[in-house]
C-alpha cells in the first residue's frame, strides 16, 4: 500500500509539496513556496517533515511559485534526483526560480532558504516530457495531461499494479484566454484535487469590458491607469485585451501603454515561443498580428526609465508588477500616482492578506509603502472574472468527468472553501472517502 504526505497546501492555498511512498520509492509532486502573510512565509523555513536525501526524484505540474518555489531548498538539502516537467514549465521555471533567488537574497541575505547556485542545479536536473505521452518512472507510468492553467500547465496521473492516482495540479479557469482547455480525466481510483476557489463561483462579468472602461477613463482625464499584474499568464492576456480592444478602436491607438516589468517581459517572450500551446482564437490572430504588441506599446527595461513614466503628462497605461504590490517597481508608480485623484488601479487577481493590494480593495485612505504613508485618492477597481483557477462549478465538473474514485483528497485551498467543496461533492457522491489532511498529515492510499 502507498502513502501519501502532506507537506504544503495541506489547509492553505500555497506550498503545495506532496511524498508519495510506495513501499519501493519515494517521488515528490511539486516542491512549492508558501506566499502570503508573514505567519505563511515563515514556514518555508521550516523543515520539510521528510529527508530530501531520500526522494528519488520529482514530478512538476507547473511554474508557479507556490508549486516550484521551494526546489531550491530542496537541492540545498540533498536531493539529487530528475524534475520531470512539460518543456514550456522549464522555459517559465528559469524565470521564477532565478527570480525567486534573487528576491531571497535581497529580503533574507545570508538567512535566504536557498542561492542562484541550487536554482541554477535545478535547472540542469529538469526532464522534459510530452503531454498525453506516458513514460516510466519510479515503478509508475506517469502521464502529464493538459491543466489548462497556464502555459506548460499539468495534471499527472500515476498507474501501478492496476490502480490510477490523479494530482489535478491547478485547474485551468477554462476556455482560458490564451491557452487550449483543461483535459478531462476519464478513470482514477484515487483523485488529488485543488480547491482554491472551492467555495464560490466566479462572477459572470467582462473582463475585457471592464478594461476598456478604465483605459476610457484615463483617456478623458488624461491621468494614469496602474494595472498590478502578475508577471506569467495575466500580464499576457492584458497585453492581448488591450491588442484587441486597440485594433477596434476602442481605446485610442496613441494611448501608450507601459510594460514595466522585466520579469513580465521574460515571461512574454516565453508565450511567444510556444505558438502550439494557444487556443484557437489566438493561434487565429497571430496569423495576422503579434497579440502581445501593439502601437503605443512601450516595453521598459531599465530601472531609470521606469521612474520617469512619473513625470509623464496625459493619458497612460502602467503593468508593473508585482501583482499583489507586495514589492517591484508597482510600489514607486503607486507612491507617485495614488495621492493623485484622477488615478485609477484595476486589480487584476487574487489578494493576500496584508498586501497593498488587499489594502486597496477593502477602501484603505492610507497605505504604507517602504515606511512612509500614502494617501490614497485614487479610484480602485477589480476585475474578479480574469482568474487561472477554476471557480467550484468547474472543479465539480472536472471531478465528475472520472469515472471508478474511491477516494478524493483535497488540497490547494484553505479549510472553509476546501469544506464547502466536500459538502457539494458529497451531494452526489455519498459514498465517496473525501479526506481534507492538514500539514504533514498522511493517508494511505
Ligand atoms: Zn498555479
Ligand atoms: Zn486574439
Amino acid at each position: 500500500m502507498s502513502t501519501l504526505s502532506f507537506h504544503g497546501a495541506a489547509g492553505t492555498v500555497t506550498g503545495s509539496c506532496f511524498l508519495l511512498d510506495s513501499g519501493e520509492s519515494k517521488i515528490l509532486i511539486d516542491c512549492g513556496l508558501f506566499q502570503g502573510s508573514p505567519e505563511l512565509e515563515d514556514m518555508n523555513h521550516a523543515p520539510f517533515g521528510f529527508n530530501p536525501t531520500e526522494v528519488q526524484g520529482m514530478l512538476l505540474t507547473h511554474a508557479h511559485l507556490d508549486h516550484c518555489g521551494r526546489i531550491g531548498k530542496l537541492i540545498k538539502e540533498g536531493f539529487d534526483g530528475p524534475i520531470y516537467m512539460t518543456e514550456a514549465t522549464l522555459a517559465l521555471l528559469e524565470i521564477t526560480l532565478q527570480d525567486s533567488a534573487k528576491v531571497m537574497a535581497e529580503n533574507d541575505g545570508t538567512n535566504a532558504i536557498y542561492g542562484i547556485e541550487d536554482v541554477e542545479k535545478a535547472l540542469t536536473m529538469a526532464k522534459v516530457i510530452e503531454i498525453d505521452k506516458p513514460f516510466a518512472y519510479a515503478g509508475y507510468t506517469v502521464t502529464y495531461v493538459n491543466a489548462g492553467h497556464i502555459l506548460g500547465s499539468a495534471s499527472i496521473l500515476l498507474e501501478k499494479d492496476g490502480k490510477t492516482i490523479v494530482f489535478s495540479g491547478d485547474l485551468g479557469n477554462s476556455p482560458e484566454d490564451l491557452i487550449q482547455p483543461t483535459e478531462y480525466v476519464h478513470a482514477a481510483d484515487v483523485v488529488i484535487m485543488e480547491s482554491t476557489y472551492g467555495d464560490r463561483n466566479h462572477p459572470n462579468e467582462d473582463p475585457t469590458l471592464i478594461l476598456q472602461n478604465e483605459i476610457n477613463e484615463v483617456e478623458k482625464s488624461g491621468s494614469t491607469l496602474l494595472i498590478p499584474a502578475f508577471s506569467i499568464e495575466r500580464t499576457q492576456e492584458l497585453l492581448h485585451k488591450i491588442d484587441h480592444l486597440k485594433r477596434s478602436g476602442k481605446v485610442k491607438t496613441e494611448t501608450p501603454v507601459y510594460l514595466d516589468s522585466p520579469m513580465a517581459i521574460k515571461a512574454t517572450e516565453v508565450f511567444r515561443k510556444f505558438t502550439e500551446l494557444y487556443n484557437a482564437e489566438l493561434t487565429a490572430h497571430t496569423k495576422t498580428d503579434d497579440p502581445f504588441s501593439f502601437p503605443g506599446l512601450n516595453v521598459i527595461h531599465r530601472g531609470k526609465d521606469s521612474a520617469s513614466l512619473s513625470e509623464a503628462i496625459g493619458a497612460q497605461v502602467i503593468i508593473a508588477g508585482s501583482g499583489m504590490m507586495t514589492g517591484g517597481r508597482i510600489l514607486n508608480h503607486a507612491i507617485t500616482f495614488l495621492p493623485q485623484e484622477n488615478t485609477r488601479v484595476l486589480i487584476v487577481g487574487f489578494q493576500g492578506e496584508n498586501t497593498v493590494g488587499r489594502q486597496l480593495t477593502e477602501g484603505a485612505k492610507i497605505v504604507n509603502i517602504y515606511g512612509q504613508n500614502v494617501t490614497v485618492k485614487a479610484h480602485i477597481s477589480e476585475s474578479h472574472a480574469m482568474s487561472s483557477h477554476t471557480d467550484q462549478t468547474g472543479l465539480l465538473k472536472w471531478f465528475n468527468k472520472i469515472k471508478n474514485t474511491q477516494k478524493l483528497i483535497l488540497i490547494h485551498g484553505e479549510d472553509g472553501p476546501r469544506e464547502v467543496l466536500k459538502t457539494e461533492v458529497l451531494k452526489t457522491h455519498n459514498a465517496l472517502t473525501i479526506e481534507t489532511p492538514h500539514m504533514h498529515e498522511s493517508v494511505q492510499l
